[in-house]
């Protein structure tokens, strides 16, 4: 890396500003057919270009704008004349990210979108937005493992910083807001605070995280449990994805990893909120406007191997068999039943199952499937484990079968903040808006940053629950409620609050 461009600045974890206004248009150029470290070399900050790459063009041609045009008067935006222009300005520049981002790693209509972690559909993507993060004046800088910071330095030193984002990493095949929604939001709002008040009392940071999905790599979390202090590389470097290619190689191949390059690891943060799409039906179905999640619940996920007789499907009489597919299937329904009978939030999953030899004239011999088990409640959630333990156990006693279960992930809950909490009830109650406290059966990486600083996340309405596809939507008027509330809950903790990180209620 001896290339001299803007962002190669900003990997290097050195501030990418002072460069402003007259970098209004400036875009992130990269070459094709080129190795992706040569990629972030040449990227170059060139002056006078259209936003993104994109000649000619224009997020206002999208469905967005319809919602902002509605807003002001026909056909133009025009800010200053509308009700609000600030929260306009704010909407405005969450749809124009939003809609950016989602032609990085967008397929063929219909293919959604694809952003793995280290590939160039990635890094592009976070080049784009340091680029963003720098024309609007905030300090860029990326860490080791390609988090991306923009930071809006506080006249209070000293303070703990006021962090909001979400990952810029997308599932295969993903939708357009899972992730994106949250830096969209999280830029506009960092940046519309700056313009209308000015230098905030308590630093406010964007992130980007670079990864949560566990999309490339068979793990999740890589940006904001490298922040925590969870995930580090010295124990994850070798894990490799589908290809054979390490994460140390890909990171690397990035232009990251490297020794001289930043220590994602903080101990300097007061808060942490997260805007993100529910990913669930509760919403939706309850009509209500936005989610505030009082937990993140905890998870676990067992493998279980079950060891029959593989034998003759005509000679085998029934009585005389140990079949580990008919077990397998008892154990499944016991499981349903178990679950429902419990309730919410608990929720129990089998949703994977291999038999061998899976042949169709041959009892089952072995059978092996997944089991995830979710509740927001750490002693709920380790008591229904160790109740199905035993019933499995019974259940393959009682057949003959050998039974190995074996524990593969435990994620313990993650309370959010109360006090956080509190804080975006009341601003919802002001603004008129419904909102209501709920389990997120979902991971995020709130979850993580919960355990170092209080947290916070709220959610807008999936249609019809939808996620981790093509066809997952949010209309525009919930996106710009969860965008401006974001932006009142961070006014309220960098501009008006003594000490917004201390003294909340937990
Ligand atoms: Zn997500």
């Amino acid at each position: 890396m001896n290339g001299q461009a803007g962002n190669e600045q900003a990997v290097n974890g050195q501030a990418m500003n002072g460069q402003s206004e007259n970098h209004r248009s400036m875009k992130v150029r990269t070459e094709n057919n080129q190795p992706v470290n040569d990629r972030l070399v040449n990227a170059q900050l060139v002056n006078d270009q259209p936003l993104n790459g994109q000649e000619g063009s224009d997020w206002r041609s999208s469905e967005h704008a319809e919602l902002v045009n509605a807003q002001t008067s026909a056909g133009a935006v025009d800010y200053e004349a509308a009700p609000n222009p600030f929260a306009n300005k704010l909407t405005c520049k969450m749809f124009e990210l939003l809609e950016a981002l989602s032609r990085f790693g967008g397929g063929p209509p219909g293919g959604g979108i694809t952003r793995l972690l280290y590939t160039p559909a990635w890094l592009e993507a976070q080049l784009f937005l340091a680029e963003q993060m720098n024309l609007a004046g905030l300090e860029v800088r990326f860490d080791r493992v390609g988090n991306l910071y923009g930071r809006l330095e506080g006249t209070e030193p000293g303070r703990a910083v006021i962090l909001t984002g979400s990952h810029i990493d997308t599932v295969r095949h993903g939708g357009k807001y899972d992730g994106a929604l949250g830096v969209a939001a999280s830029l506009a709002a960092v940046v519309s605070l700056k313009e209308r008040y000015g230098v905030p009392k308590q630093t406010l940071e964007v992130v980007s995280f670079c990864e949560e999905e566990g999309s490339r790599f068979p793990f999740a979390y890589w940006g904001s449990g490298s922040v925590t202090g969870e995930l580090v590389l010295e124990r994850c470097g070798l894990i490799r994805d589908g290809d054979g290619v390490t994460l140390q190689e890909a990171m690397l191949a990035a232009g990251f990893g490297r020794p001289e390059q930043a220590e994602p690891r903080r101990s300097d943060l007061g808060a942490y909120v997260e805007v993100h799409i529910e990913q669930g039906i509760v919403l939706e179905r309850t009509g209500t406007e936005i989610g505030i999640v009082e937990t993140i619940a905890g998870q676990r996920r067992y493998t279980v191997d079950i060891h029959g007789e593989a034998n003759h499907a005509g000679t085998t009489p029934m009585g005389m068999r140990r079949d580990a597919l008919a077990g397998a299937a008892e154990m499944m329904v016991l499981l349903e039943k178990m679950a429902l009978a419990e309730g919410p939030p608990l929720v129990a999953t089998v949703g994977r199952l291999d038999l061998s030899p899976n042949t169709s004239n041959v009892i089952p011999g072995g059978a092996s499937f997944t089991l995830d088990i979710r509740h927001e409640s750490a002693d709920a959630l380790e008591a229904f484990c160790g109740r199905v333990s035993e019933a499995f156990a019974g259940i393959a006693a009682a057949r003959g079968l050998k039974l190995a279960q074996q524990l593969q992930l435990e994620a313990p809950p993650a309370p959010m903040d109360a006090g956080l909490g509190g804080r975006l009830e009341r601003l919802c109650s002001s603004r008129g808006l419904s909102c209501r406290r709920m389990v997120s059966g979902a991971g995020h990486d709130a979850q993580l940053l919960a355990a170092v600083c209080p947290a916070a996340m709220l959610f807008v309405p999936s249609r019809g629950g939808i996620s981790h596809a093509p066809e997952e939507y949010t209309a525009p008027e919930q996106l710009a409620r969860g965008t401006e509330l974001l932006a009142a809950l961070l006014h309220q903790l960098a501009y008006e609050e003594e000490a917004a990180q201390e003294g909340e209620e937990k």
